[in-house]
């Protein structure tokens, strides 16, 4: 009987929830667990939702909701007691300790279905199983239409259903089609997915399929036999924790395996809703598994190590997303959030799925989503998030979702599977053998940093002595042509000096944008994270910490953004944390201006300097939080890789092209305003007589600002003026360049009309170093502690990461200045 089936002032014992695991998760948070006691409080025919008592607490259920839960009533249980003479007992109360025994009896009846490629065994399964005697086939399309058959093992009575087989979940055969809909219609309890061990790769691509579903299931790792006999090994527990499938061996034609298999489809269906996010189970949960455990599988194979078996599928089972990529993950977050709308359809499907399927150009999930009442809507941002994709990938989104599968199965065999039999050397696994070596791989990783670091600096001094002429051009038309007087100043040095010095790194920051989207595109970084994950999991984080690392070279925004993808959150806490140390193009120009003032002879290797620093500044800032900040184990996660592609013109000048557009709109706006309030802070107050400008600077406001921060900056070996830059850098890092810009306009000892402001600067090279390992490190700017606590979902988190960054800061710079005064 369903829940929404009983009557106002009715009692009932919940016996299980159906459908996919999103749902099952709410229900269950909701109370409705298993054994426990509802009352109907009102269920008026036509009314919806219906109300209910659980637990002492009221709460409102949809019909539709209330229909994917099983009870068992009053009066069912009066009938199962008594079943000829129903009528003569309608009025003996049954007590509620007899409800919950009837409830939990009848939850020992289990629905699974198989599903799996054609020809991987699931009819011999079947057979096994249910001691029928269907016909199995050495070819494919024997199993037209589901076969159903009935057992009992371990105490539980099992209806098992032998599904047609298929590669696929599409809508384009009738069989996936079936296979599709039993699973949603019907809702199996457990669906054992049976796959050819033999023939691994192209049997995961349903496995990938049935996980977007969100359903609750065992992998059976049929054919085992034949993948022993290979010679090819699998590390499948690894492989299961990867994916969080449990997977278990058998050989259904011998049924070997098959008892396993079984017993771990009842522990999954026992305890997979009740784990708690830390992996923890409800005592009454595990107290109830384990008198199961010893009434019905006492003597078994497994029987004494129960309690470790306990402990290690609890970090099998847990639902995984399928990573398909930045852009193809934001596409579906946009549709996803479209379907969202429809509260009502949410117990029935996962809207992930909906969604991944949509942009499959699913049409029976087209058809199916036309007729929701915002079904248009959810069409068109299908249409344009498609369009989108088309453009930004260079093919269609379907295509563009299959390759994403195939490169995360790619990744989680690489991972778990040894190939002793390489014989195509395809050109993907020659390159993988070279550039994801244990060995050369980390040398070439190097190289490659440094060529793109070489590259940006090299390639960018062109364009940037263009731009440095044409401000100046710009700075003496105005010199020339405007009167005398404040207005003129404003001009002159508070916005062509402020955003002239900054403007003329736009040529380094495209740069530096153009190798990172090649590495990207090309699939090289993926490789890099690849050969990166065990130096993470040292650092407490993970190989897909490594990429928003990465990124986080271009901006901390995007890549504290991008931390989403690590499933576990205590890695992607600590990757937003120290993210801010990876060095952000902001914070370019400063270096650029330093470096090319006070060491143009090694510029290239003093900025990965700079940069190497930060990085390892990053390892060791990420060891402390995950020793003793941030709690919790690290789950493993599977790692795409993508195939290689040659990167298509396109997409990088894409890429490239709004990082620029980005950095130009910040010179527009954030930076021309600050630049004038400095301006104007440094102008103000003009007193009648002062003389010289450094003079009249040095009593304006700025200048008191700064006096009142020099004693804290002295001992770095900075004067007030540095001081002002790091300030004004709180907003944003490029403002530390463009403040310096307008402050050393009036020094006495250099030309002003200068616009480089290497030259403009009276400092030694050691402030320098201490200068810019200080911009390095300390406070990220808004926009990243804004993001952080977006990620992290607290301010906390964004308050921490601008305390500890400054404070680290402080603690570098003061340690490089004291350190090498104290040697020259
Ligand atoms: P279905 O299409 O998935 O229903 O697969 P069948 O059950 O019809 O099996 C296809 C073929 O694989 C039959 O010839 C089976 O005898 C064989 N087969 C099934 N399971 C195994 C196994 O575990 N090992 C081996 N070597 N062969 C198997
Ligand atoms: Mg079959």
């Amino acid at each position: 009987m369903r829940l929404s089936e009983l009557k106002t002032g009715e009692k009932g014992v919940i016996v299980k929830v159906l459908g996919h695991g999103g749902f099952r998760k709410r229900i269950v948070e909701m109370g409705f667990v298993k054994g426990k006691i509802v009352e109907v409080i009102l269920n008026a025919p036509l009314r919806d939702p219906i109300k209910y008592r659980l637990l002492g607490y009221e709460i409102s259920l949809r019909r539709q909701e209330a229909e994917r839960i099983e009870v068992v009533s009053e009066q069912e249980a009066r009938s199962m007691q008594n079943p000829y003479h129903g009528a003569l007992t309608e009025d003996v109360t049954i007590d509620e300790s007899r409800l919950v025994e009837l409830a939990k009896g009848k939850r020992r009846t289990l629905n699974v279905a198989l599903v799996g490629n054609p020809n991987c065994g699931k009819t011999s399964l079947f057979n096994i199983a249910s001691g029928a005697h269907e016909h199995v086939g050495n070819y494919s399309g024997v199993t037209v239409d589901a076969k159903e058959g009935f057992f009992d093992f371990q105490g539980y009575h099992f209806r098992i259903v032998d599904l047609p087989g298929t590669y696929s979940l599409s809508a384009y055969t009738p069989e996936e089609l079936y296979v599709r809909k039993h699973i949603i219609e019907e809702t199996p309890d457990v669906i054992i997915n049976v796959m050819d061990a033999s023939n691994l790769e192209r049997n995961f691509y349903l496995t990938t399929q049935l996980i977007d579903m969100n359903v609750r299931m065992v992998i059976a790792l049929n054919m085992y036999d034949e993948l022993e006999a290979s010679g090819n090994q699998l590390d499948y527990i690894q492989l299961s924790r990867l994916i969080g499938v449990p997977m278990v061996p058998t050989i259904s034609r011998h049924g070997e395996g098959i008892d396993n298999l079984f017993h771990i489809v009842i522990s999954l269906y026992e305890r997979g809703d009740f784990l708690s996010q830390k992996g923890e189970i409800r005592k009454e949960i595990l107290d109830d598994l384990r008198n199961w455990h010893k009434k019905y599988v006492p003597d078994h194979d497994y029987g004494n190590d129960h309690e470790e078996s306990l402990g290690r599928s609890r970090a099998v089972m847990r639902h995984i997303h399928i990573n398909h990529g930045p852009e193809l993950e934001r596409s579906i977050d946009e549709v996803k959030k479209a379907i969202s709308f429809n509260e009502e359809i949410r117990h029935k499907y996962s809207t992930r799925f909906l969604s991944i399927k949509l942009l499959e150009n699913d049409r029976e999930i087209e058809a199916f989503v036309g007729t929701l009442p915002n079904g248009r809507d959810i069409l068109e941002v299908r249409q344009r998030e498609a369009e989108r994709l088309r453009k930004v990938l260079n093919e269609d989104s379907e295509q563009a979702i299959t390759d994403a599968k195939y490169g995360f199965i790619t990744g989680a065999l690489k991972e778990t599977f040894t190939d002793n039999h390489l014989e195509k050397e395809q050109t993907t696994r020659v390159i993988d053998h070279i550039v994801t070596h244990r060995i050369w791989g980390y040398p070439i990783f190097f190289l490659f940093l440094y060529l793109m670091f070489e590259g940006t600096f090299v390639l960018g001094e062109y364009p940037m002595m263009g731009i440095e002429w044409l401000v100046e051009q710009l700075g003496n038309l105005v010199q020339r042509s405007m009167a005398d007087g404040p207005l003129k100043d404003l001009v002159i040095d508070g916005i062509i000096g402020g955003v002239g010095g900054v403007i003329v790194f736009l040529p380094n920051i495209l740069l530096l944008y153009f190798f990172i989207s090649l590495l990207e595109d090309s699939g090289y970084m993926a490789r890099a994270a690849f050969i990166m994950d065990k130096i993470m999991h040292r650092m407490g984080l993970h190989g897909k910490s490594f990429i928003p690392l990465i990124m986080g070279f271009g901006c901390n925004v995007p890549a504290v953004m991008a931390t989403r993808t690590i499933e576990d959150r205590k890695s992607r806490l600590i990757t937003m944390l120290v993210n801010p140390l990876m060095s952000c193009s902001a914070r370019l120009p400063i270096y650029l201006v330093l470096i090319g003032a006070f060491f143009p002879h090694q510029a290239s290797l003093v900025l990965l300097g700079i940069y190497t620093a930060g990085i390892l500044l990053a390892v060791g800032m990420a060891r402390l939080f995950s020793k003793w900040l941030i709690k919790g184990d690290d789950t493993p996660f599977v790692m795409e890789l993508p195939p290689y592609r040659l990167p298509t013109w396109k997409s990088i000048f894409r890429h490239t092209w709004e990082k620029g557009v980005q950095y130009l709109k910040k010179m527009g706006g954030i930076i021309m305003i600050a630049s004038i309030l400095i301006w104007f802070l440094g102008y103000y107050p003009r007193p009648e007589a002062y003389s010289s400008v450094a003079q009249q600077q040095e009593q304006s406001y700025i200048g008191q600002i700064g006096k009142a921060m020099e004693p804290a900056l002295k001992p770095l070996g900075f004067d007030w003026k540095l001081g002002i830059g790091l300030l004004s850098g709180v907003g944003a890092k490029e403002l530390v360049v463009s403040t310096l810009g307008v402050l050393y306009t009036h020094e006495e000892s250099v030309d002003p009309e200068d616009v480089n402001l290497a030259n403009r600067l009276p400092i030694t090279p050691l402030v320098a170093i201490a200068y810019m390992l200080f911009v390095l490190i300390y406070f990220p700017c808004m926009a990243t502690l804004a993001a952080i606590k977006q990620e992290s979902g607290s301010w906390k988190w964004a308050v921490f990461a601008a305390l500890y960054t400054t404070a680290l800061a402080w603690l570098v710079a003061f340690t490089v200045y004291q350190v090498g005064s104290w040697l020259s």
